[in-house]
């Protein structure tokens, strides 16, 4: 009798679900195992203490369209349309001045090239400037520079360009400023993210709050395809046997035997579960690889405050602004999106107080509003930082002992720390293992 290949994944981010939906695709009887009591790791949700009985986004998450294998993944699973995409990005600056960012007809790469001439914010000569040095980016990189500030001050970009334009996209992209920024990162950002295709720049926002997507949904999905989805449950250690590795050990002393294990976890959690391999089994674990915090401001309104379902703010504390995804006409719920935050020496309440204010300057209608409630979430390991050669620093997705994968977005995909960056690493994972000489 043939049996299927049996695989543990472990971790139930975006990268872990990707994982165990391409081995059960591919016939293996897989168990995903997650700590935490709901799937989706990072991009997680919270009850909304106001709005009682829905779920709010610890922070909000943004796809944009040319997270090509996300939205494969989502197309596979049939769940496409609980993102809905956004073809204008409004820019929002003070005294509620707006910009529609959108494409044009023109074909790519210069789909956006009136968007960015119909920027309020920038003066002439700084639109010439960026445009050109976009052009110069595609067609000549960022040459010997060791930062992309670096890149930008050689290509005479000034302080209020960049903070006004190149960072805001950065920052969002990256997690920290351009001037510490890896230019190969940064590029990539660009290429990928503006130039590459038509809606390549679209933001994709969920519907649904996160855990609603990544829990209930693409649960349902991964236990359709035969996934035993194993929640609250911690794993311990791998076990090894014959120079392979053979199951894991669950922190309740369970053991579960397995042909394949993929280890989608963040690296910080590495040392301890590979401690069951014999000593230097497994070398590449990412520990030069640091952390950097987002936070994020939850704002509860009396009424609607922002006219658009986002809105990025110029020459704010915040990037971002958001709806809540499930929201009536009178909902006044308001998330502002602060990344880079270790750059800025905000504690909780300053940071609510800055927000707060920017929102009175930038969305008039706040003014005959009342807060009722606000939050700050603060995600101290929200991304991993990328600073020059942060490449190096990242093994590729994949086998690193017999039968033994890893997996998760900071692992060496190309992408910086996005839901893209996890879910390619998954596949990878997964692929590595089925591939003839995998396990
Ligand atoms: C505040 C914030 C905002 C963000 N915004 C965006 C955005 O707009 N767009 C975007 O694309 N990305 C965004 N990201 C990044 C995105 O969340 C991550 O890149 C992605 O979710 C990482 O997925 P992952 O599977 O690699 O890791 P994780 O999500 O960290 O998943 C790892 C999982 O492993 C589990 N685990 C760990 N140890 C064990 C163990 N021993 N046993 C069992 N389970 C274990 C954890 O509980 C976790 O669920 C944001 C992140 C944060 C924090």
């Amino acid at each position: 009798m043939v049996t299927s290949q049996r695989s543990i994944v472990v971790g139930g981010g975006v990268a872990g679900i990707a994982a165990a939906w391409r081995l059960a695709k591919a016939g293996h009887r897989v168990t995903l195992v997650e700590s935490r009591h709901a799937l989706g790791g990072r991009a997680r949700s919270f009850p909304d203490p106001v709005e009682k009985g829905r779920l709010v986004d610890s922070c909000q998450h943004v796809v944009m369209g040319c997270c090509s294998s996300l939205l494969a993944l989502l197309r596979q699973m049939g769940l496409s349309g609980l993102l809905r995409p956004h073809p204008v990005i409004h820019f929002l600056s003070h005294g509620g001045r707006r910009s529609r960012f959108e494409a044009s007809r023109l074909p790519p790469p210069g789909h956006l090239a009136w968007a960015l001439a119909g920027l309020h914010h920038l003066g002439v000569a700084d639109k010439a400037g960026i445009a050109a040095s976009i052009a110069s980016l595609a067609v000549r990189g960022t040459g010997t520079a060791p930062t992309f500030g670096e890149w930008l001050a050689r290509r005479g970009q000034g302080a209020r360009v960049v903070r006004d334009f190149w960072d805001l996209v950065i920052v969002s992209a990256l997690n920290q400023p351009s001037d510490g920024a890896c230019p190969r990162l940064a590029r990539k950002v660009f290429i990928d993210g503006f130039l590459a295709a038509r809606d390549s720049h679209e933001l994709r926002l969920p519907i649904i709050p996160l855990e609603d997507l990544f829990h209930r949904h693409m649960g349902e999905r991964l236990a359709g395809a035969g996934v035993r989805i194993l929640t609250a449950t911690d794993c311990k250690t791998l076990l090894p046997g014959r120079g392979r590795v053979t199951g894991i050990a669950l922190r309740d002393g369970a053991r579960l035997e397995a042909e394949t294990v993929v280890l989608a976890v963040p690296w910080e959690r590495l040392p301890a579960l590979l401690a069951g391999l014999p000593e230097g089994a497994v070398r590449c674990r990412g520990e030069r690889l640091r952390r950097a915090g987002i936070a994020a401001v939850h704002l509860w309104f009396d009424r609607r405050v922002l006219p658009t379902a986002h809105a990025a703010l110029v020459g704010a504390t915040a990037q971002w602004l958001f709806r809540h995804p499930v929201a009536d006409a009178g909902d006044g719920y308001l998330q502002a999106v602060v990344s880079g935050i270790d750059e800025t020496n905000h504690d909780a309440e300053s940071l609510a107080n800055a927000v707060i204010g920017d929102i009175g300057r930038f969305c008039p209608a706040s003014r005959r509003a009342r807060l009722i409630k606000s939050k700050v979430v603060r995600e101290n390991l929200a991304t991993f930082r990328v600073p020059p050669g942060v490449e190096n620093d990242r093994p590729r997705p994949g086998i690193v002992f017999p039968g033994l994968a890893i997996a998760g977005d900071w692992t060496g995909t190309g992408w910086p720390a996005t839901m893209e960056g996890a879910c390619r690493s998954g596949i990878e994972a997964a692929n590595a293992l089925l591939a003839p000489q995998g396990c």
